[in-house]
């Protein structure tokens, strides 16, 4: 068994049911757990004349878990920065995203995915959830595994088509990104489960994950939920993530996204819903009964107009007891994989936009980006928070830089002052995969070759352009 000893940190936020700020500490991690945690004399006579692999030193570091990314694309790695930001939400998915992401051939995920995995590890992000796979899930679970993150990834399905077909969606396009209905979708979605749910010892999970909204018939947006309760997993869907999105549905059905879910009956406690900005106060309520969780990204309503803070009511739902995590979307929706932006957006849009500054605030945009994250993902038994017994997904900061000097409260310096720069070491499954920040597990400047290889294919191959591919979309209208 493997154990590392992480010596005499400066501060470890827990981020346990008390949010509990320590100092001087030591964490003893065993195998893969957190074994002991405690004040650096009680650890060191406790352990004394016990073998460790490891010594950290943590002197001028705080320790604290791991980020959760409760939404993410890895697909979408290598088209940052391809689409123009004039987008709204819309134009965004039908006339530019979808055709890139029907362009992403087995090779060019598993690169996406070793990519996005870097940037993840670099920003002090531990573990992912991933919307899922345009190919057989098997090349992401295999780079996954190979840089070292935890995750819960899929195969991402959509069965419905819009009666006009938008720019760039030819025959192989149609062919690659859509199933021919909820059927044939969920029996792929339970052979991805069945085939890959629980690689590299339990550390990738496999979740029934569907692209939701328009792209989805009713079925299976009720259907996924259910057979994810059956196959014990989770699952994730978009919903509710454009004020458009809403309005078509109200003009269509005379009835908003998320009380459609709740008349057919698939509001779950296994699901985690992205985005969630065109809500009304009752459908609040549907969620909180239900045990649904929420994805917000406010990076992505920053650069694709939602309306977090017009619309938004993610206040209202922390109020009413929902699970509201953060999630980063992708490198082109928000453009970057950075946690701590997200945390910083989480903890100050709403207290500028209402004019009040009790709304959210740190303490709170933490335990968002950790441990309920963590709940989001089912996974909070294992994760989120330094526990001992937890998983050892921990990262350690550098507070040997000017944005930590000086500090007195670490939770506010954390949030409001901290960049991901300060990320110095991180462990995953009580694994060094990145020390001094050196990525450990592969070789980032090859990644970043190939990578750049493989963008210029996919973009190419999908035939969105600036300045011929439509900026409005009237797809599914
Ligand atoms: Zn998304």
């Amino acid at each position: 068994m493997g154990r590392i000893l992480i010596r005499d940190a400066e501060v470890v936020l827990t981020v346990d049911p008390a949010d509990r700020v320590l100092t001087q500490c030591s964490v003893l991690v065993e195998d893969t757990r957190i074994a002991a945690l405690g004040p650096t004399a009680v650890i060191e006579d406790r352990y004394r004349g016990v073998v460790l692999d490891e010594v950290i030193d943590g002197r001028n570091r705080l320790v604290m878990p791991g980020f959760v990314d409760a939404h993410l694309h890895l697909s979408e790695q290598l088209s940052r920065g391809v689409f123009p930001d004039t987008l709204a939400t819309r134009p965004w998915v039908f006339n530019w995203a979808k055709p890139v992401y029907a362009a992403m051939g087995p090779d060019d995920e598993y690169v996406a995915t070793l990519l996005a995995g870097i940037e993840m590890i670099k920003t002090g992000t531990t573990c992912c959830l991933d919307m899922g796979a345009q190919n057989d899930v098997g090349n992401t679970v295999r780079a996954l595994e190979e840089v070292g993150i935890r995750a819960v990834t899929g195969r991402h399905a959509a069965d419905r088509l819009p009666e006009v077909l938008p720019p760039h969606w030819t025959t192989e396009m149609i062919e690659r990104h859509f199933f021919p209905n909820a059927d044939a979708a969920l029996a792929e979605l339970e052979r991805a489960v069945r085939t890959y749910n629980n690689a590299a010892g339990g550390r990738i999970r496999v979740w029934v994950n569907i692209e939701g909204k328009e792209p989805c018939s009713p079925e299976l947006h009720a259907a996924a939920p259910a057979l994810a309760a059956r196959l014990g997993v989770g699952t994730t869907y978009h919903i509710a993530s454009s004020l458009e999105e809403a309005l078509v549905s109200e003009r269509k059905t005379g009835k908003w996204p998320v009380t459609r879910l709740k008349e057919w009956g698939a509001l779950r406690d296994n699901l985690v819903l992205a985005h969630v900005v065109a809500v009304r106060d009752e459908e609040i309520g549907f969620l909180a009964e239900a045990g649904t969780k929420v994805a917000f990204c406010p990076g992505t309503s920053l650069k694709l107009a939602k309306g977090a803070t017009r619309i938004g009511k993610y206040p209202e739902m922390l109020a009413a007891g929902i699970t509201v995590s953060l999630g980063c979307d992708g490198a082109s929706a928000a453009g970057s994989l950075d946690m701590m932006r997200q945390m910083y957006l989480a903890a100050g849009l709403f207290k500028d936009a209402r004019m009040d500054a009790s709304l959210i605030g740190a303490v709170t945009a933490l335990r968002m980006a950790t441990i309920d994250g963590a709940r989001a993902l089912l996974w909070d038994d294992q994760i989120g928070s330094i526990e001992v017994g937890k998983r050892a997904d921990l990262i350690l900061l550098n507070l040997d830089d000017c944005d930590w000097v000086p500090y007195t409260d670490p939770v506010q310096t954390l949030v409001y002052s901290a960049g991901a720069h300060c990320v110095h070491t991180v462990l995953i499954d009580g694994r060094v995969v990145m020390r001094d920040r050196r990525v450990l597990t592969v070789d980032e400047r090859e990644v970043y070759a190939l990578a750049r290889e493989h963008a210029r294919r996919v973009i190419d191959r999908s035939g969105v352009c600036a300045g011929r591919t439509p900026l409005v979309s009237t797809a599914y209208d």
